[in-house]
């Protein structure tokens, strides 16, 4: 494959990434059943046995965009999906990039950046990669003469409200206007004059998302976060092009109705429609189409410029935990992967 091959051709690429077992998950002999046996091929091998598993497996055979083996870097990975895409947004489009699975796939390690323990190194995730390389394109010989102005904006959408993680996790409102121009008002948007500053709001994002959170089922896998880089030409409000990087919620539908309480209830359900709002959305991508559930979720709804116009590019990048208790979200995570590109 050639740099950038993979995204390049189509207005929808679709990639899925397995993370390696963890140490934990090795010391309780958790088996890996997912194997890469090409770089656009996935397989999950199931044991319908399960006392032999070795018996009457059950292979399920996927084919996306581009693979990665648990062996791939974030940077490798960044090189196949994002990367492609930066140069979009210099020629005015719009740009997405989204990171889909269940809690504790590797959606934020991926996005965000890797974790040396609790602590996460941003340098290193794709929205700092594709910033790195917004600044080589913005001030190399091909786009220099545009005088473009980059901003970046990070938030959160949570239970359907929207948050500012640049701003004390501020609560902020969304307006559509008569033309369906859709406004986060409120929300921080910093000029950025190189990537050390990207890198200063990436970090503190990152940390404001993760605040105050308590338990494994925290705020942070139930909510979407959403980091943007705007392009505009100088002293102008017009925006040339957008590229945005979406965290989503976990798409785990685990939640035990019985204990889980009203307000998890909801939100279970909440992001259960977002998801499947955005599945509608990035499958029609650049179509003109009025029926189109932009409305039904508030992440639909503030994403709406990024899916309608005609040079809108977007890579999903779906993940997988390789253990055989992940299977059934393994399956559903592939199969929605699956229909997002399907024509
Ligand atoms: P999610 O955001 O999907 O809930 P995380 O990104 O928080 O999942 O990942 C869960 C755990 O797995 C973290 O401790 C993370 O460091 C680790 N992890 C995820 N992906 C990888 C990977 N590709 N290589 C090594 N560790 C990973
Ligand atoms: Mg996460």
């Amino acid at each position: 494959l050639l740099d950038g091959q993979v995204v390049d051709d189509h207005q929808i690429a679709v990639c899925v990434r397995k993370r390696p077992l963890s140490r934990k998950e090795i010391n309780r002999k958790e088996i890996d059943v997912i194997s890469v046996p090409r770089k656009n091929m996935l397989m999950v091998h199931e044991p319908r046995n399960k006392v032999d598993l070795t018996k009457f497996l059950e292979n399920h055979k996927f084919r996306f965009d581009y693979a990665f083996n648990d062996t791939c870097d974030n940077a490798m990975v960044y090189k196949y999906t994002a990367k492609p895409l930066v140069k979009t947004i210099f020629e005015g489009g719009m740009a997405t990039c989204f990171a889909y699975g269940q809690t504790g796939s590797g959606k934020t390690h991926t996005m965000g950046g890797e974790f040396n323990g609790k602590v996460q190194d941003c340098k290193n995730g794709i929205y700092a990669m594709a910033a790195k390389d917004v600044f080589v394109l913005l001030n190399g010989p091909r786009y220099r003469s545009l005088n473009l102005v980059v901003s970046a904006s990070f938030f959160e959408i949570y239970s359907g409200k929207v948050f500012d993680l640049l701003s004390d996790k501020q609560k902020l409102r969304v307006l559509e206007d008569g033309k369906q121009q859709v406004q986060v008002v409120g929300l921080t948007e910093r000029v950025v004059d190189g990537v050390e500053e990207v890198l200063k709001l990436i970090q503190h994002g990152n940390a404001a998302r993760t605040s105050g959170q308590t338990s494994a089922n925290s705020n942070s896998s139930r909510s979407h976060a959403v980091f943007q880089i705007v392009l505009r030409p100088m002293g102008s409000s017009k925006i040339h092009g957008k590229f945005s990087f979406i965290d989503l919620a976990g798409n785990e539908r685990g939640v035990d109705t019985s204990s889980a309480d009203r307000q998890t209830r909801m939100e279970g359900a909440e992001i259960n429609k977002s998801l499947l709002a955005l599945k509608e959305c990035i499958r029609a991508l650049g179509k003109q189409s009025a029926h189109l559930p932009f409305r039904v979720s508030k992440l639909t709804q503030v994403l709406r410029d990024s899916f309608i116009g005609e040079k809108s590019k977007t890579c999903m990048i779906a993940m997988i935990s390789p253990g055989l208790s992940s299977v059934e979200h393994t399956l559903n995570t592939l199969r929605y992967a699956d229909r997002v590109k399907e024509l």
